[in-house]
């Protein structure tokens, strides 16, 4: 059964590669009137054209939640964009299936297929969305996340709304929402309001926003998803997404190519995390990773922090491969320069650039707050992570 679906729709998609701008339908596709499936059709091709121009206007779109619409399909929008050198580059598009979730509801799906690929190589993108029928028979689009979690609970912890299937671990919920008060409050900026969805892993995060396959999300399974449109998806089910949470906060004040990467890692390590969850699902922090940082330098002399910085050495702690040690690093900086110089230093971390690259903007910036240069580098690390070690121990 599942080949046949797959031979019928290779064929559609091939069928319409000649004309790849106009939408197909499978002719399996079950309407419950005519004038349904004439208003339905009609309003999916306009959609279709607008991910194909590359724009997308809100008409179309649910107009609550239409931050994340937006921009969940102009994501769809770009990727169909990809190669600006093609004349024609969009991957013809087929709607194979569409069924009622409600009162004048439906839910579509679109298979985004190559024209020129066989196999299950062709498939790049299963796509499903949500579309009312609004007065006068126009539908609006949505990406099907309030429907993929309309028996899930809310809980409100502080400033964020968490939406869960599952028990909510409270305590962490309350570190997290500490941290945003914290961390904006560092940044002079108002702490904002989350909605925070408790996804298991990244490929259901995908689905919840609609993606059911992505091909470029194969076997990706650890990540968690946001902020955008002040939604967050979590990292492996925690409730602490406080890594990004500077990452958005620092974006809300400098443009991103003003930031230096590796001092934005390091205070994202600093207070927030380490994005990443240990083997026991609690997220890790950077004191997690003293330890394994003075390991990883005892046992290998080679591993210098001049070499870690320049080769960015990952997959030293055996709490998550993802872990790097120039992020810790760059952690035990930006806490010097925290306590020497206060927030102040910190922004000046953060805005010195990347110009010719993340490395020299960083050392000349170090070098004037903490008078740490090439020269003494490996000994000043030393001295820091050995403050840090002694300062946990206590
Ligand atoms: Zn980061």
């Amino acid at each position: 059964m599942k080949i046949l679906l797959l031979m019928l729709i290779l064929s559609l998609a091939h069928s319409g590669a000649s004309k790849a701008q106009t939408l197909q339908f499978s002719e399996r596709l079950k309407f419950e009137r005519e004038e349904i499936e004439y208003e339905l059709k009609r309003d999916l091709d306009s959609l279709y054209t607008q991910i194909n121009r590359g724009a997308i206007s809100g008409d179309l779109l649910c107009q609550e939640n239409l931050r994340l619409h937006m921009s969940v399909l102009g994501s769809i929008a770009s990727t169909q964009h990809e190669d600006p050198e093609k004349q024609d580059n969009s991957y013809p598009a087929t709607v194979i299936n569409l069924y009622p979730i409600d009162d004048s509801e439906y839910l579509v799906q679109i298979a985004f297929m190559s024209a020129e690929t066989a196999g299950p190589e062709a498939i790049k993108l299963l796509f499903s969305l949500t579309a009312k029928r609004g007065d006068h028979g126009h539908f609006r689009f949505a990406c099907p996340l309030r429907h993929r979690t309309r028996y899930w609970k809310q809980t409100e912890v502080g400033k964020i709304t968490y939406h869960h299937s599952g028990p909510l671990n409270v305590k962490r919920a309350e570190i997290f929402d500490r941290k945003n008060r914290e961390i904006a409050e560092k940044m002079s900026l108002e702490a904002e309001h989350f909605d925070f969805y408790m996804s298991l892993d990244y490929q259901q995060i995908n689905r919840l926003l609609g993606y059911d396959f992505e091909q470029g999300s194969i076997s990706k399974y650890r990540n968690g998803y946001g902020v955008d449109a002040n939604h967050i998806f979590a990292i492996m089910n925690n409730e602490d997404f406080s890594h990004d949470v500077f990452h958005y906060y620092s974006g809300q004040i400098y443009e991103r190519k003003n930031r230096n990467w590796i001092t934005e890692e390091g205070i994202a390590y600093l207070w927030g995390n380490a994005y990443w969850t240990d083997p026991a699902g609690e997220m890790i922090e950077q004191n997690d990773l003293l330890a394994d940082l003075d390991q990883l330098m005892k046992t290998n002399p080679d591993q210098t922090p001049t070499k870690i910085f320049e080769e960015n050495t990952k997959a030293f702690s055996p709490l998550a491969p993802e872990v790097s040690a120039r992020s810790t690093i760059s952690a035990l900086i930006c806490q010097e320069v925290e306590q020497q110089h206060g927030i102040e230093g910190v922004l000046k971390m953060i805005s010195c650039g990347r110009v010719p690259n993340n490395i020299d903007p960083y050392m000349a910036t170090i070098k004037d707050l903490l008078g740490i240069t090439e020269e003494n580098f490996n000994q000043k690390v030393r001295e820091l992570l050995d403050k840090q070690l002694a300062l946990k121990r206590r």
